[in-house]
């Protein structure tokens, strides 16, 4: 049987990351992966914030800037702005994942690749034996000091140490059309319930001609793949002229609600795993990559000083969110909000928005990781758009108020 010091399940952002930190202090690191390639396949439209590019240490796999966007309501009145230097990255995702394992292998992690972590066999208080499928389908059994579960929005980690499930799981449904009409250079945002209801549909220009366009919605009965084609039909209509042929379709799941405990004896979730993922976007690539290196430092220290309890573990847990849990929080705050609004108040945003000066202030203070921030300038400065919403927001914007959500309940929902 072999040891190690480090298990990590999955190398994706998140997985590769913790690798890349663990392996760089001498640790004997081993990254599991069940597909045969890393980065594939792709589930991901790849937008991501200069933040993922200086956790990355590159820009080797940017595609495109992207300056604009534009934020279409239900009956397709627009908000459109447009900032001067880049506000965000589409990036090729494989091409993210493929850096990153190579880094953590130049640094000493050892990868294999398809092998599925299968489940945790019994532990004897100082390392964990788990169970491995290897390529040729044999059973292998792994011992290490501890393991990282960053196997994504299903993960077998979280199952296998009984840490509990993100509290929603929206589906998702996106393809690749290689050649597409539309601004190079500009995101579009689709809001409503009849493109998709509970977050929203996109089409993101991919850099080369293309665009990735797709829908993460509620799991309301209808499937993702429904919006999804009223989406590639609607936009048809737009651009008067057809996507073309889709390419490398992909089905998902975005997991929103953070977990109430990332960690136990001898075992950290992150990323995904960890619903470490923005509420009000579904993006998770930043917040998993940041959260990794944060389980890294707190895993090298428990290996140093032979305590890996989940006693020591808990730093981990009370590290990330103290970085980004009041964030993660407020957003899911703010989404339970915007899931509750029907067609015509979300019309009735968009038109409030639309004659504000909220281009100026969504330039100023938009960012992709907090956007938050945004959304409390926003409605700060926009008396009629915090009308049309609950009145517990209006506490939260007021002057000299701290600012944290006012609670995570916005009441019954509104027809
Ligand atoms: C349609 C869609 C679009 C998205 N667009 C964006 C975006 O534009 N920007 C953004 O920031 N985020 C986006 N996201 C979210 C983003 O893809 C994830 O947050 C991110 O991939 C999480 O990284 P991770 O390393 O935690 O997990 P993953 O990237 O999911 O990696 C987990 C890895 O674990 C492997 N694995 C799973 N189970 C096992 C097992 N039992 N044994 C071994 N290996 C296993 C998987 O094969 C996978 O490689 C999108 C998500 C979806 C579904």
């Amino acid at each position: 049987m072999d040891d190690v010091d480090v298990l990590v399940v999955g190398a994706g952002p998140a997985g590769s990351t913790a690798a890349f930190r663990l392996a760089a202090h001498g640790h004997r690191v081993v990254v599991v992966e069940e597909h045969p390639r890393v980065g594939l396949p792709v589930q991901c439209a790849g937008l991501v914030s200069q933040r993922v590019l200086d956790l990355a240490g590159s820009d080797s796999f940017v595609r495109a800037p992207v300056r604009g966007a534009s934020v279409f309501g239900p009956s397709l009145g627009s908000i459109s702005f447009r900032a001067e230097f880049p506000r965000a990255f589409v990036i090729e995702r494989s091409g993210l994942d493929i850096y990153l394992a190579d880094r953590a292998a130049r640094a000493g992690a050892e990868y294999r690749t398809a092998t599925t972590f299968e489940h945790r066999l019994e532990a004897d208080g100082v390392r964990e034996r788990v169970r491995l499928r290897a390529p040729d389908g044999s059973i292998r059994e792994l011992s290490a000091r501890v393991v990282i579960g960053a196997d994504g929005v299903s993960s077998a980690v979280a199952r296998a140490y009984r840490l509990r499930r993100p509290v929603e799981i929206l589906p998702a449904f996106e393809a690749e059309f290689p050649k597409s009409p539309g601004d190079a250079d500009t995101v579009e945002v689709y809001l409503g319930r009849r493109l998709s209801p509970g977050l929203f549909g996109w089409w993101i220009p991919d850099g080369a001609g293309g665009a990735r366009v797709g829908v993460a919605c509620d799991a309301d009965g209808t499937s993702a793949k429904a919006y999804f084609d009223r989406l590639v039909a609607h936009l048809s209509r737009r651009f008067g002229a057809p996507l073309g042929s889709a390419t490398a379709y992909l089905a998902s799941g975005i997991p929103i609600g953070t977990l109430p405990r990332t960690h136990g004896d001898r075992v950290l979730l992150v990323g995904d795993a960890a619903a470490q993922v923005k509420p009000l976007s579904g993006g998770g690539i930043f917040t998993g990559m940041r959260c990794a290196e944060i389980a890294a430092a707190v895993v090298h220290e428990g290996l140093e000083r032979g305590d890996l309890s989940a006693v020591a573990l808990a730093e981990y847990d009370r590290a990330w969110r103290a970085e980004l849990g009041e964030e993660l929080r407020r957003a899911l705050y703010l989404r339970r909000i915007f899931v509750r609004l029907s067609d015509d108040e979300l019309d009735a945003v968009i038109a409030a928005l639309k004659g504000s000066e909220s281009e100026t202030t969504i330039v100023a203070f938009g960012d992709i990781d907090f956007p938050t921030h945004v959304v409390r300038e926003l409605l700060g400065r926009s008396p009629s758009l915090l009308r049309l919403l609950p009145k517990a927001l209006g506490a939260w914007v007021a002057p000299g108020t701290a600012y944290r959500v006012p609670d995570l309940e916005p009441g019954p929902l509104r027809k």
